[in-house]
């Protein structure tokens, strides 16, 4: 491939115009196209609308388990035979607590994931009194994920002070019947297009690896940027144990990472991030996920684990990058202690769901 190639997919991007289907798939599957060259054009379009900053995110499981929907790549479904710690919403008190932990920990951003179909009336009615109660404590910007929500639910949560919500489309609209049943891939936009109206930001990702073609990916892609979604989750299937979806795709890191770039090209404004499955399907490569991503999780995902909290700072800081905290990267590593959240235990097993302890840290605090 030439290297006028690369130049036009940087200057495209940049230009706001929309690369064609046969070179976006041609991105995935042609072997000519180097990956670095590759992740050099990507990493241009990041750097013009994010420097070489990275956000870290940190998720808090408000809610866990008790899901009625069977989504069958998800650890909460109602089909799943997980070994998760179920717990019904946390006691405001603990969620306080957790988005003082994350504030100090240097997240800019709090995550607060409810498990279930989506909040009832008056649920939206207590989460909205949540927000105001953490805007008032924190200089933090707030996201939701809270499954289904119409726009008089959105509206609420807006006049809150909700900055963001998070709903996934996870995968394309063909494939949607064969990983969820419960609810459809058109409830799905439906409530990113009444986080939108809201005047919510929107974070919408997808689940990459769960039996979708490479067009469909496209699809996806392209979808969210007529969606101007400001955040983009793209994670790699991960397989947990006792949940329904088999893995069908091989996810190599040199895929992993043209898909991360795909993204970046199609929505070059994007906070897009490297997110569940980084530490799995990157492998060696993983750092190079910072040059077309600009955002990854600080310490695993749901109900999984990801890499150490202090591996995730050190890999940020060896490549060069800065984080987007009021905390220096520097004084946050010099707060991490090394501590037993490895991927893989003393056994060599993979080591993959999460402790009491790690879902609710502010409450082993309390106890402690
Ligand atoms: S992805 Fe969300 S809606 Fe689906 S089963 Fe899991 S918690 Fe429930």
């Amino acid at each position: 491939m030439t290297p006028d190639f690369y130049t036009d997919l940087t200057t495209d991007s940049l230009n706001g115009k929309l690369l064609d289907g046969a070179t976006s798939l041609r991105i995935l599957e042609d072997q000519d196209i180097d990956l670095f060259p590759l992740l050099n054009a990507a990493y241009t379009v990041r750097k013009e609308y994010w420097g070489k900053e990275v956000q870290i995110h940190i998720l808090n499981n408000a809610q866990n388990g008790h899901c009625p929907e069977d989504c069958s790549y998800c650890s909460q479904a109602k089909t799943a035979d997980t070994d998760i710690e179920s717990y019904r919403m946390k006691p405001d008190a603990e969620i306080l607590d957790e988005a003082r932990l994350a504030y100090e920990s240097g997240a800019h951003r709090y995550c607060m994931v409810f498990a279930g179909r989506g909040p009832s009336d008056k649920r939206t009615a207590h989460l909205a009194g949540l927000i105001r109660k953490i805007k008032s404590r924190y200089p933090l910007e707030i996201c939701v994920s809270a499954g289904l929500l119409d726009e008089d639910k959105a509206r609420v949560l807006a006049e809150a002070g909700l900055n963001r919500f998070n709903h996934n489309l996870n995968t394309s609209e063909r494939n949607y019947p064969n990983i969820c049943t419960t609810h459809t891939y058109s409830d799905r936009l439906d409530t990113l297009k009444a986080a939108r109206n809201s005047g919510l930001q929107v974070c919408s990702g997808l689940i990459v690896g769960m039996g979708e073609t490479r067009a469909e990916l496209l699809e996806v892609a392209n979808t969210l940027r007529e969606l101007n979604a400001e955040s983009i989750p793209v994670n790699f299937f991960l397989p947990l144990p006792g949940t329904e979806l088999e893995p069908t795709q091989d996810l190599t890191p040199d895929y992993c990472l043209r898909v991360l770039c795909l993204f970046r090209f199609l929505n070059p404004k994007a906070e897009i991030r490297a997110a569940a499955g980084r530490e799995v399907y990157f492998r060696s490569l993983e750092p190079m996920c910072l040059y077309p991503a600009n955002s990854v999780f600080l310490q695993g995902y749901l109900n999984a684990r990801g890499g150490e909290r202090k591996q995730t700072l050190q890999m940020i800081l060896d490549a060069g990058f800065t984080i987007k905290s009021e905390v220096p990267l520097e004084e946050l590593m010099e707060r991490e202690k090394s501590q037993a959240n490895q991927l893989v235990d003393s056994k060599g097993r993979l080591n993959v769901l999460k402790t009491e302890s790690e879902l609710r840290p502010a409450r082993n605090l309390v106890d402690a």
